[in-house]
């Protein structure tokens, strides 16, 4: 590409900062050595021993990654957990709803594999293999697709392996032989006994577990800093907190080449000759009466009142040439999760808005929190919901670029109450219980 963003020079900016191994040159994923320079240039740094970990981790999960003789010796456990110690142990992701909850959902296991010394692979679904580039170098994220374990409609709340369900049977405990797998189900209807996932003695039960199959939509790493075992080395990996996604994000999730040629064929047709460019990130949840007039005048209140536009009296903004230009990269105007085509329009319109000087994002958005991350960019948040009247003041700035956990497994009665008053107009359900802690 002609257009150079960041000022910095090619190749350290071409691995951020080595958190990319550089021993991937191929012409199969364009995207991961050339993302750099179409964005701000990141104030932030991977600690070292990120990056040790980073290449440690490739080098597991190529050790014991997919066509290794440990995989399919650790895979014949699965079909007889009696069948003898395995070198390597897993993590198996499942997806959930819509692509930034995935996105965030995938991060977030990826670090739990990172802290628990577990290979990571994913269930693509029914188009994550076409959206994202392999990030790990010389081998596969990819559960194969003869893989033993039939996913989605087994993967529920009534799984007889979830922890949850296995903890309250006592068929998980130190008094009774292993499992071969358990089922962490983290999605936002977990219930109490699934959140005991990050109480330190229910962790170390699944310390030696081969198998683990996770599923969430939420970004969970928030809750990982409960785990005394991994808190003081999330502290010495990223010693700057509000990063984190930002560095998992830029580490994991390369577009595909379809993908990034949507991306830079929209970027250099309508925004690379721009000296400044505004994100508006729209997201209306559950209306079904049109509201577009008051969300309009709510983008306005944001833009105007916070001097991200100029004002159309002329009055002109130090740092604003005459001449703004307007441009929407797709028109969905629906979700379509698992349509290939539509979620890579997602895709690229997420690392579009990843790309802009500045953020404006709506309330409660994983499609938002995911931008803002790759960007590095601490957004305006459009409050929200809107129903009848546009919120005073239209938008806030966000304390980090960090995304929210919306169901924490600590919640006191007090913010769950307030919670369910800012989602009252979401479909999202609200957790089931109230977690009573770590004791029981
Ligand atoms: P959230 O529901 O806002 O937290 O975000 P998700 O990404 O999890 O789910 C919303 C889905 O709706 C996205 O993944 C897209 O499929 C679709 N979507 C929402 N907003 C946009 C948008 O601005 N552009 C495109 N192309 N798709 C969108």
């Amino acid at each position: 590409a002609s257009f150079s963003k960041s000022d910095s020079n090619g190749a350290e900016d071409q691995l951020l900062d080595e958190m990319l191994a550089s021993s991937v040159h191929d012409r199969s994923c364009l995207s991961r050595y050339r993302s750099a320079p179409y964005r701000r240039e990141s104030p932030y740094k991977p600690s070292a021993d990120l990056v040790k970990s980073l290449r440690r981790y490739e080098a597991l999960h190529k050790s014991c990654g997919p066509q290794t003789e440990a995989f399919e010796k650790s895979m014949l456990l699965l079909k007889n957990p009696h069948g003898g110690p395995s070198r390597c142990k897993y993590l198996v992701w499942t997806p959930e709803n819509g692509l930034g909850n995935r996105m965030l959902s995938l991060a977030s296991t990826f670090l739990y594999a990172l802290l628990s010394d577990r290979v990571l692979l994913i269930d693509r679904g029914k188009d994550l293999d076409s959206l994202f580039c392999e990030p790990f170098p010389g081998s596969s994220w990819l559960l194969p697709p003869d893989f033993p374990l039939k996913f989605r409609a087994i993967f529920n709340k009534t799984h007889p392996h979830r922890f949850g369900n296995m903890l309250r049977s006592r068929s998980i405990s130190d008094d009774v032989p292993q499992p071969a797998m358990v089922y962490a189900h983290l999605s936002h209807d977990y219930d109490d006994q699934d959140k005991r996932f990050y109480c330190e003695a229910d962790q170390m039960l699944l310390h030696e577990v081969p198998w683990m199959v996770l599923r969430s939509d939420q970004y969970f790493v928030p809750a990982l800093f409960l785990l005394p075992s991994f808190e003081r080395r999330l502290h010495q990996l990223f010693p700057q907190k509000e990063a984190i996604f930002h560095h998992l994000g830029r580490y994991l999730f390369h577009p595909s080449n379809p993908v990034w040629d949507l991306i830079i064929s929209y970027f250099e047709a309508n925004l690379a000759g721009a000296t400044e460019t505004l994100g508006i990130q729209l997201r209306i949840y559950g209306s079904e009466n049109p509201i577009i007039n008051l969300v309009t005048r709510q983008i306005l209140n944001c833009t105007w009142g916070e001097k991200l536009l100029p004002l159309p009296t002329g009055e002109r903004l130090p740092g604003f040439s005459l001449g703004i230009s307007f441009h929407q990269p797709s028109h969905e105007e629906r979700q379509q999760t698992g349509r290939e085509a539509h979620d890579a329009k997602a895709l690229a319109e997420i690392f579009l808005l990843s790309t802009a000087d500045t953020l404006v994002t709506s309330a409660w958005s994983t499609f938002g929190y995911v931008a803002q991350g790759l960007g590095g960019l601490t957004p305006w948040i459009l409050r929200g919901p809107v129903h009848a009247a546009v919120p005073r003041p239209a938008c806030v700035r966000a304390t980090s670029m960090e995304p929210c956990f919306h169901f924490p497994p600590t919640t006191t009665a007090q913010q769950e109450g307030s919670l369910r008053r800012q989602r009252s107009s979401h479909t999202r359900p609200s957790a089931e219980t109230e977690f009573r802690g770590c004791k029981w």
